[in-house]
């Protein structure tokens, strides 16, 4: 009998109990108590839930209150001093290390002012974990034993489980060294934690654990040889110590065939590699492994909610038992199933035929059982057949298919993606029209979403408001940030996004080919979950989408005011993909339908349009090769599809965040202004890779994650810094993004420093 595994389910309970639960602790209004017993039902709900579905390897450890990566940090003690000064339980030195802790002094305990650590995408996915930091003062110990005390929980409650660790090779890889020790190279700590690793090995295997999963998903980076040396070193040591339990090395996101020389001969009992994302990998892979070593087969998509085709997987798995036999092959889910919501089942409001076509974290479990059986030769028909139906719909259904959509795409050309002059031309026919002063200054597009808009927004959605009424709430909201903006003087007016819930939400709402959910959370970073939106068939826009609010805000300032969008790229890789046709024709059938949009806005008298790409380099492949290289080819050519429509005299800005960028990257967007995170990046060299960037750029000048307000002086001496490498002419005066998550108090202080020192500036030059 084949045997099925699950690398890892989502941990925030079927409707965000953790959040829940997490956020009253914060707040003060539960204990320490409280919040753990929630952890510790969540996870037993998750065990039973496997364990009913027949799924035969389950994992534990899956399970953080926070992060898995963090987890480790604290487990092996990599904990910057900052965060053990004040004697916090380790609970809270979690939390202060993910998220930063400020509290004022009481009676006994002294006041705690500290940042959190560096938060970081999760290779290519949404998801975000909190950056290894290895301080001057490391000292590698075991802080308590989370693995082991989650594997006897689950014992207790009769569940035999695998637990599941970020594996040493990664999890130094992943981390850098902290400030305070620039010169180290992390690697270089893996011979003092493989002690620690094998000590919470032997550990595990006293508690009666018989196999751990290792995750290497390093594994399918470009790595740089003493990586790949130190993936033999660790395994190979690991080899020889006694009392360990068997060890699945498992990777995923990509193929591993580049790293596949450190893999070969390694003494762990087997292997699990992602055959979703890299079916190619099979032939190699399969030869590169050991006679008596195991291939778990992952095969059910933990990256995406899309049914699984049994018949074509279960031919998949089947060439590998063919190879292997069926005592060395596991069917498995590609990746943990972390990046997929909980259950199809809380849908209640989906279209029927849609939900049909869909499989979220609960279906999938059901989808490794069945394939498993199916392998094994055990009768399940009804399942294929009801599957085989599902994917026949699916590939005829109306919602997915648009004929007219398929021409427009099969009709883009080099006319439509490049602006009518180049950007010198476009410049001087711009500044007449804008007649802007030196240091220009401007946000990023939402102002403060208050409780009020929430409220509003709600009661519109109950129906309790009238659209009327709706609109008139809109407007005064508009009008408010409008008198605000006036008020501080700003140069270029944004009107402040208070209608929207989501910067793709917003937009994949109003277009035809995407579909939502209610309840499908997934987890992003700590306690914020998302809830991507679905595309699942060709996608256009039935009418304007943004026009509206933004006319309205024009019509009441004598200003100009930025029309706002969210970029193609934006809003395929915060929504999930279809996996039938390529993202590169999403891209472009998104650029289209906002193409649209920009022309409609220029149209209603907006001259100047700013159109968002903050996911443009997370989706960026995660190895360099021709793959990567065309990638930055086809999502530049979209954004410039959506942007190139109008005439010379429309200025484009575009706004990047959440990563380092490449100059060059975004020169290919030819936008004529951008705007890019910066204020945590304040160093000379980041600077310098901007100097040569042709076209206008505002580097962001505040974090607006935070709600501290830096002084005029602060704007100033930043400023002054940046103006050594970079050209006054060329410079935007604007913070690091939107405001939305900020209150109205601070962000009033901010702008009105920033604006000051933009003054300061003028008056210079
Ligand atoms: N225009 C959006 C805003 O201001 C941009 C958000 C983002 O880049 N994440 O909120
Ligand atoms: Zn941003």
């Amino acid at each position: 009998m084949v045997q099925s595994a699950v690398l890892g389910f989502p941990r925030i309970g079927p409707n965000r109990e953790l959040k829940k639960a997490t956020e009253a602790y914060w707040n003060g209004k539960t204990s320490a108590e409280d919040l753990l017993k929630v952890g510790k039902e969540i996870r037993e709900q998750n065990w039973k839930l496997q364990k009913e579905a027949g799924v035969d390897i389950i994992a534990s450890n899956d399970f953080s209150f926070y992060d898995q990566v963090l987890d480790l940090s604290v487990l092996f003690n990599v904990i910057p001093d900052r965060y053990t000064k004040y004697q916090l339980p380790q609970l809270d030195v979690l939390f202060a290390m993910g998220r930063g802790l400020q509290r004022k002094a009481t009676g006994s305990e002294p006041a705690v002012d500290v940042t959190a650590l560096e938060m970081v995408k999760w290779f290519d996915s949404n998801y975000h974990y909190v950056r290894p930091t290895f301080g001057k003062n490391l000292s590698f110990k075991l802080n308590g034993q989370k693995p082991v005390d989650e594997f006897l929980e689950a014992k207790a409650l009769g569940i035999q489980t695998r637990p599941v660790l970020v594996g040493p090779v990664s999890y130094l890889y992943l981390g850098k060294a902290d400030k305070d020790n620039l010169e180290l190279d992390p690697i270089s700590l893996l011979d003092q934690l493989l002690p620690l690793y094998t000590d919470i090995l032997q550990k595990l295997a006293a508690a009666g654990a018989t196999e751990v999963q290792l995750d290497e998903p390093t594994l399918v980076l470009d790595l740089p040889t003493n990586v790949q040396a130190a993936v033999k070193k660790a395994y190979t040591y690991f080899g020889q110590q006694a009392n360990l339990p068997k060890i699945t090395l498992a990777s995923y996101f990509g193929t591993v065939v580049p790293n596949l020389e450190s893999l070969k001969g390694l003494p762990v009992s087997g292997f699990h590699f992602d055959f979703v994302r890299a079916p190619e990998q099979f032939n190699d892979v399969v030869s590169a492994i050991g006679p008596n070593q195991t291939l778990s087969v992952g095969i059910v998509d933990g990256r995406n909610i899309w049914k699984n085709n049994f018949t074509k997987s279960s031919a998949f798995v089947q060439q590998a038992i063919a190879k292997l036999g069926a005592d060395r092959v596991i069917v498995a889910t590609s990746s943990s199933l972390l990046h997929t919501p909980v259950d199809l089942e809380n849908e209640s409001k989906l279209d029927a035929e849609l939900k049909n076509y869909f499989s979220f974290a609960t279906q999938k479990l059901g989808e490794v059982v069945t394939i498993a059986k199916n392998v094994s030769g055990q009768d399940v028909s009804a399942a294929l057949q009801a599957n085989s139906a599902a994917i026949a719909a699916r590939s005829a259904s109306s919602f997915i298919n648009d004929q007219a959509v398929k021409d427009r795409v099969s009709s883009i050309d080099a006319n439509m993606s490049t602006r009518a002059a180049p950007f010198p031309q476009r410049l001087a026919e711009q500044q007449p029209v804008f007649k802007l002063p030196l240091f220009p200054t401007t946000t990023i597009g939402s102002f403060p979403q208050t409780k009020d808009i929430r409220i509003n927004r709600n009661k519109f959605n109950k129906g309790q408001l009238s659209a009327e009424e709706y609109e008139k709430f809109i407007n005064s909201e508009i009008e408010r940030v409008i008198r605000f903006q006036e008020e501080i003087d700003l140069d270029v007016l944004v009107h402040g996004e208070p209608e929207r819930n989501d910067m793709v939400q917003y937009f994949g709402e109003q277009l035809k080919g995407y579909a939502f959910t209610t309840n499908g959370w997934v987890q992003s970073y700590g306690s914020r979950y998302v809830r991507p939106p679905i595309i699942v068939g060709d996608l256009s826009r039935p009418k304007a989408m943004s026009v509206k609010e933004s006319v309205y805000a024009q019509s009441i300032t004598k200003k100009h005011v930025k029309g706002m969008l969210t970029g193609p790229i934006t809003c395929l890789r915060w929504s999930f993909p279809r996996d039938d046709i390529d993202q590169q024709t999403q891209a472009y059938q998104l650029a289209l339908a906002l193409r649209d949009e920009v022309n409609d806005l220029e149209a209603a008298g907006i001259k100047i349009i700013q159109v968002d790409e903050p996911a443009i380099r997370e989706g960026l492949p995660l190895r360099a090769g021709t793959e990567r290289s065309a990638y930055q080819v086809w999502a530049a050519e979209a954004f410039r599809v959506a942007t190139s429509g109008v005439s010379n005299k429309t200025q484009i800005h575009s706004h990047f965040c959440y990563s380092d960028l490449d100059p060059n990257h975004i020169k290919a967007l030819d936008a004529d202004v951008v705007s890019i995170e910066f204020s945590k990046k304040d160093d000379a060299n980041y600077i310098a890779e901007f100097k040569d960037y042709p076209n206008h750029i505002g580097l962001g000048l505040f974090d607006i994650h935070s709600p501290r307000v830096p002084s005029t002086e602060e704007f100033i001496t930043k400023i002054e810094a940046i103006l050594k490498t970079y050209p006054a002419e060329k410079f935007w005066v604007n913070p690091d993004c939107g405001l939305k998550t900020r209150g109205w108090d601070e962000t009033r202080e901010s702008l009105t420093h920033m604006v000051e020192a933009a003054k300061y500036f003028r008056k210079q030059y």
